[in-house]
C-alpha cells in the first residue's frame, strides 16, 4: 500500500521507509546472498537427517524398557519438532516387568503387564491434548497389529521403522489404511559412526 503526494510520486509510510532501510542494510553486510548472485559454499557440515536423527533418540528411549520380552522405543513428531515419546513398560502404579516378570498371555504369547511403546507415547500425546493429526511416529521394532490400529486411528499419517515385527503383516494393514511406511535401516549406531567416532566432536 502506498499514499500518493497530489497524484504525483508514492510516498510510502514509515514502517515501509524502515524496512527498506533495513533491506539496504542487509544487503550491505551479505553482499550477494539477498540477491542471489553468490553460489552457496559447499555446507561445512555433513549432518544427519531428521529421520537419521529421530531414530537415533528412538533407539536412546527403548533404553528405558522395563519389558524383558523385548525393548522398545517410540518417538512422534510434529513439523519436525518432538511432541511426544513412548518406550515399552507397566503403567507406573504396577510393577514393572524387570523387577517382578513379565506375565505372558497364553493365547497371544504377548506380556500383558507392558503398555507398547507406541501405546506410550500415542497415549501421552493424549493426556496433554497434543493432535496427532498428520504426525509421524518413528519406531525402533514395527508395530504389531494392536498398535497398528491405534497409529491409524489417533492421525499419524507416517510411520518409521527400524526393524521389522515378526508379524510384518501389520506394516501392510497401516498401508492399505493409507499410512505413508518406511524402513529406515539407520540408527544410533550409524550416527555415532557417522559423527562421533572420528574425533571430529570437539568442532562442534
Ligand atoms: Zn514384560
Ligand atoms: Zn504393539
Amino acid at each position: 500500500m502506498s499514499e500518493t503526494n497530489n497524484g504525483s510520486q508514492p510516498v510510502c509510510p514509515d514502517v515501509f521507509k524502515t524496512l527498506i532501510t533495513h533491506h539496504t542494510q542487509l544487503r550491505s553486510v551479505f553482499p550477494g546472498e539477498t540477491t542471489g548472485a553468490l553460489a552457496p559454499r559447499p555446507l561445512p557440515f555433513n549432518r544427519p537427517s531428521f529421520d537419521q536423527m529421530y531414530m537415533a533418540i528412538a533407539e536412546i528411549v527403548a533404553l528405558r524398557s522395563t519389558c524383558l520380552r523385548g525393548q522398545v522405543g517410540a518417538v512422534i513428531t510434529k513439523d519436525t519438532r518432538v511432541v511426544s515419546i513412548g518406550y515399552n513398560g507397566a503403567p507406573s502404579k504396577i510393577g514393572q516387568c524387570d523387577q517382578y516378570g513379565c506375565i505372558v498371555d497364553s493365547e497371544k504369547g504377548g506380556c500383558i503387564r507392558t503398555i507398547h511403546a507406541e501405546q506410550n507415547a500415542i497415549a501421552y500425546a493424549s493426556r496433554v491434548g497434543i493432535p496427532l493429526e498428520n504426525a509421524t511416529l518413528y519406531v525402533t521394532i514395527s508395530p504389531c497389529i494392536d498398535c497398528a490400529k491405534l497409529i491409524i486411528a489417533s492421525g499419524i499419517k507416517r510411520l518409521v521403522y527400524l526393524q521389522e515385527y515378526r508379524n510384518s503383516y501389520a506394516l501392510e494393514y497401516l498401508r492399505l489404511s493409507g499410512l505413508e511406511v518406511e524402513h529406515l535401516n539407520y540408527g544410533l549406531n550409524a550416527i555415532y559412526n557417522e559423527y562421533y567416532s572420528q574425533g571430529t566432536s570437539e568442532c562442534r
